[in-house]
């Protein structure tokens, strides 16, 4: 008996009950992040997913999205067994067919067009993480015509990174978490890196006082990340590149720069060819040996600027041996940014941030960088051998994503950034921002897009990727006479270096025939009717639009595949149903977009957890199976036997890109002793299963930073075929592959864009970062549209992959429109009134909440919650479709036309990505008697025959309880 009379028992509660039968790994698909998840199985079906705490991406956290991938695994959404259209395009008529005849079917479509004009298909897919499989694939198809979502994603900020700094923000880069003293982030959406940057937030936020970081947002809109920063700026949309600019110009003037890290590490000493209108005005000086020049101040004349000895003149202007006049980038980079345009005083004029917050944040940038110093007692030694006791820090991280990106200039934005990193000294060094492996790569990369018209012959692989890096116009894929290759018009003089193809473009442009008419459009996982179309009400139209001689579609075929019943499934004419996340293979390869970190390298598999219950492949294996009946050289061996007969498995393992290097990097060798380079192992993927599913390398402690010179890291990196060359990477913060673009534009070279496009290459490809105003906005009247509007994305919905999830649905069935406080007193509107949002393309009438913590120039509303009236099974008068709505129906893939009529691609000039983030709106009150739905609302969709009955009241998990 107890002494003390107020004890209470101790209860026993057992705070681990047994919940399954049977627990496996694999990597959750909910998002884009990849984080390792268990996931706990009872009497055969899914009981409970868990995060994996052994896992490198989210270290056993799990997000709402992750641990509701139950419900997207069960939902009536999910498509049963292949379907043909039988009814008119669109109007969602189906029969069910078996995988015999849609696989003949599939094959004899694609063979007719491979026999004769390869690029008549177009290939392209949504957010899919198997791009290593599928670019490949259209490269033995031969086709160019092939991209997956990156364009209307974020080329601007991976292409603008891989240009400047051979790497990028997330998937090839990260803060230094543990030790950065301030964390500087722009537009980041609460999904891309979404449990790394919540766990790197608790870090920052978790710090001793002594170790206090500060961590500052910069986005219009207060959610998300930005509700728990320390300082949020809300700039208005599209400015953020001025912002940057302008702290540049500060920290210039109070000359808080690390010059010698410039010095070391950058192309800022290398010497610039003043020759106003002569052909190699703006080229970097170069040697005999194509060496780029600096003016060595001790040897008093031009030098290589590789030589480890060099002291490099950084300000003056030089006479070269052939008499030519050059100037250091330096002296450029500072003649222009300390121009008063690019002020603090001028900057707030249009960022709408006060230019004594600016100035603050320069001073503040300054102060982490330079007197919060961190010194790791780590000796490296550098590319030019030169030993170094310790590495020193510049504790200031930045962290970049959509919301800089997704704008018409948003390629220099994000290059501005890299700019203000370099010049702190903050790239991969301790508390800064570091490379994930196996970046950094040279930059530019050698790796370039075929597809000329030269590449594409009939029953013919392309020489090699689709997609590339051009360094200059001959690496654009044109006709003689200028004509875009591919039929999204990447890689034209419209969007030179278009790196992630412009998806958002080849509705438009096949349905125009423009700059050819293909045969079949064929989609994975991409709402191209809906919420991943600009002008859906035009795309719908497109994809159902017929030739009035031939009464044929003007897009002849389209075959889809996709797990669940989107939009998107109404418009093909065979469906290829896919199977969920847990149902398959699949392989997170180094290849493609993998799960390393800043001290590892890792990749990762998925393993199918279940078996379907439908009439269902994984796509990747369909793939594999087209491709040997197409007979891709790739795909068939010498005697036309299917090469993988176990299909996506079987290629996992083994196949090999060059020998001993394949899909995946971890236990390789016969053995499964070997990493990243060695033979092929039989018995790999059950070494990753036996593992959680992933494999990761630790780096050792000195090859951790400094990596663009690190000589260890460089030397390991080359072994296991990272790089090409175990030579440094030179930050390349003038970039004369633009330059190259302006030069023809100016009339210089073989190769020169037409007329029309000459001025607008001029102005946009500038060798050094600048800013201008978006498309959209200087090319409507301001009056008219005076709001910004933007979508953001949640933390709980991904795209629209949550829309059929019992769960999610309960956390956004439906989204409003926001707007700030002011704005809506000032426009006499309030809370719950019905507003219509009017955007020179079109309309949408929606309901609208005030809120504080956005712009006052800006609206927004959550991405992607709008539904079509009965897609994804859900009920016809579902909340997703009454109440929900999209700002796709307002968004033009087209801007205003020009004077000459012409209408350019709503896109970067530069990359071509989608700027979705210019709309430009106006806010009316509407009347009484149209409140109460969204509009437009289109024909209700009736999802095929022997799709499930959605349940009318959700029962998941009573079974459990029965048992129980
Ligand atoms: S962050 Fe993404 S990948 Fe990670 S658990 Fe959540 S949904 Fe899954």
């Amino acid at each position: 008996m107890s002494l003390n009379p107020f004890a209470t028992v101790a209860e026993q509660i057992d705070l681990s009950p047994t919940v399954s039968d049977e627990v496996k790994t694999t990597t959750c698909y909910m998002c884009a992040c990849r984080c390792g998840i268990k996931v706990h199985l009872r009497d055969g079906r899914i009981r409970y997913i868990e995060g994996n705490r052994d896992h490198p991406v989210n270290k056993g956290v799990l997000c709402a999205k992750g641990s509701a991938g139950i419900m997207n695994h069960y939902s009536p959404a999910r498509l049963t067994a292949p379907l043909l259209r039988v009814g008119p395009r669109g109007a969602g008529e189906f029969k069910e067919i078996g995988w015999d005849e849609a696989m003949a079917l599939a094959a004899e479509w694609l063979g007719k067009i491979r026999r004769t004009d390869p690029r008549k298909l177009a290939f392209f897919t949504g957010r899919d993480q198997s791009q290593a499989l599928t670019g490949w694939w259209a490269a033995q198809f031969g086709t160019p015509n092939y991209a997956a979502h990156g364009g209307f994603c974020s080329v601007n900020m991976a292409a603008a990174g891989i240009y400047t700094i051979g790497g990028s923000f997330w998937e090839f880069g990260e803060p230094d978490w543990e030790r950065t003293r301030y964390l500087l982030m722009f537009g980041v959406a609460e999904d891309h890196d979404s449990n790394p940057i919540k766990i790197g937030l608790g870090q920052l936020k978790g710090r001793p006082a002594d170790r206090r970081a500060k961590f500052v947002s910069v986005n219009p809109i207060r959610t998300g990340y930005s509700a728990i920063a320390d300082e949020w700026i809300g700039i208005r949309p599209g400015t953020d590149g001025l912002f940057v600019l302008a702290l540049v110009h500060e920290l210039l003037r109070a000359d808080k720069i690390d010059l010698d890290f410039l010095a070391r590490y950058t192309n800022v000493p290398w010497l610039v060819v003043q020759d106003a209108g002569g052909a190699s005005d703006g080229l970097i000086a170069r040697d005999g040996a194509g060496h780029p020049l600096c003016w060595d101040r001790q040897r008093g004349q031009a030098v290589d600027a590789l030589l480890p000895d060099v002291a490099p003149a950084m300000v003056g202007e030089f006479q070269l041996a052939d008499g030519r006049r050059a100037m250091p980038v330096f002296q450029l980079m500072a003649q222009r940014y300390l121009e008063a345009r690019y002020s603090p005083d001028e900057a707030a004029k249009v960022t709408g941030v006060p230019a004594a917050t600016i100035r603050r944040i320069a001073a503040e940038l300054a102060h982490a960088a330079f007197e919060q110093q961190i010194e790791l007692e780590i000796p490296w030694t550098d590319w030019a051998g030169r030993r170094h006791e310790r590495m020193i820090g510049r504790p200031v991280s930045m962290h970049a994503m959509r919301g800089i990106s997704a704008h018409s200039n948003g390629f220099h934005a994000c290059r501005a950034i890299h700019l203000l990193q370099i010049l702190l000294g903050s790239i991969d060094c301790p508390g800064g921002w570091r490379y994930k492996p196996p970046f950094p790569r040279h930059t530019p990369l050698a790796l370039k897009p075929a597809g000329k018209p030269g590449d594409v012959k009939p029953n013919t692989p392309l020489p090699g990727p689709p997609l590339g890096f051009p360094t200059g116009p001959e690496d654009l894929l044109i006709a003689a006479d200028g004509t875009p290759a591919r039929i999204d018009k990447a890689f034209s003089w419209e969007a030179p270096i278009a790196a992630h193809g412009m998806m958002h473009m080849v509705i438009a442009n096949a349905h125009k025939g423009d700059p050819y008419p293909i045969d079949t459009l064929f989609l994975f996982m991409a709402n191209m009717s809906w919420n991943s179309a600009m002008n859906t009400a035009g795309t719908m139209a497109m994809l159902t639009d017929k030739d009035t001689a031939s009464g044929d579609y003007k897009i002849p075929r389209i075959i889809y595949a996709d797990a669940y019943f989107s939009e998107m499934v109404a418009y093909a004419d065979l469906v290829l149903p896919d199977t969920t996340y847990l149902e398959r293979h699949d392989c997170i390869s180094l290849f493609d977009r993998p799960i390393c970190d800043a001290d590892g390298a890792g990749d990762a598999i998925r393993q199918p957890v279940l078996k379907p219950d439908r009439d269902v492949r994984p796509f990747q294996d369909v793939l594999i199976d087209l491709g040997a009946r197409l007979g891709l050289p790739g795909l068939v061996n010498a005697d036309g036997s299917a090469k993988y007969p176990g299909f996506y498995p079987d290629y996992i393992v083994n196949h090999e890109r060059v020998p001993g290097v394949g899909m995946l990097a971890g236990w390789r060798g016969t053995d499964g002793e070997k990493q990243c380079v060695g033979e092929r192992n039989p018995r790999q993927l059950e070494r990753y299963i036996a593992n959680g599913c992933f494999w990761r390398y630790e780096l050792p402690d000195e090859h951790r930073f400094y990596r663009h010179a690190n000589k260890g890291y460089l030397d390991w990196a080359h072994s296991v075929g990272f790089i090409t060359r175990p030579t440094p990477v030179i930050f390349q913060l003038y970039s004369e592959p633009l330059q190259k673009f302006r030069l023809a534009a100016r009339g210089h070279g073989a190769l020169q864009p037409p007329d029309r496009l000459r001025a607008r290459i001029d102005a946009h490809f500038d060798p050094l970062p600048i800013w201008y105003q978006p498309f959209e906005e200087a090319a409507v009247d301001g009056a008219s549209f005076p709001l910004h509007a933007l979508t953001q994305r949640p933390m709980a919905m991904y795209h629209s992959w949550g829309s059929q999830n019992a769960w999610l649905r309960q956390i956004h069935g439906h989204n409003r429109l926001h707007m700030s406080r002011q704005t809506g007193e000032r426009l006499d509107l309030r809370t719950d009134d019905w507003v219509w949002v009017i955007s020179h393309h079109g309309r949408i009438r929606v309901q609208l909440k005030l809120m504080e913590g956005v712009n006052e120039a800006t609206v927004w509303t959550w991405n992607a919650i709008g539904k079509r009236k009965g897609s994804w099974n859900l009920a016809p008068d579902a909340a997703e479709s009454r109440l929900g709505f999209l700002l796709n129906h307002v968004i033009s893939e087209l801007l205003p036309p020009q004077p000459d009529g012409h209408r350019y691609a709503n896109s970067d000039p530069i990359t071509g990505q989608a700027a979705w983030y210019d709309l430009r709106v106006r806010v009316e009150k509407a009347k009484p008697e149209e409140a109460g739905e969204t509009y437009p609302a289109f024909a209700t969709l009736t999802p095929p025959r022997g799709m499930p009955q959605r349940p009318a009241v959700l029962t998941y998990g009573a079974e459990f309880r029965e048992r129980d």
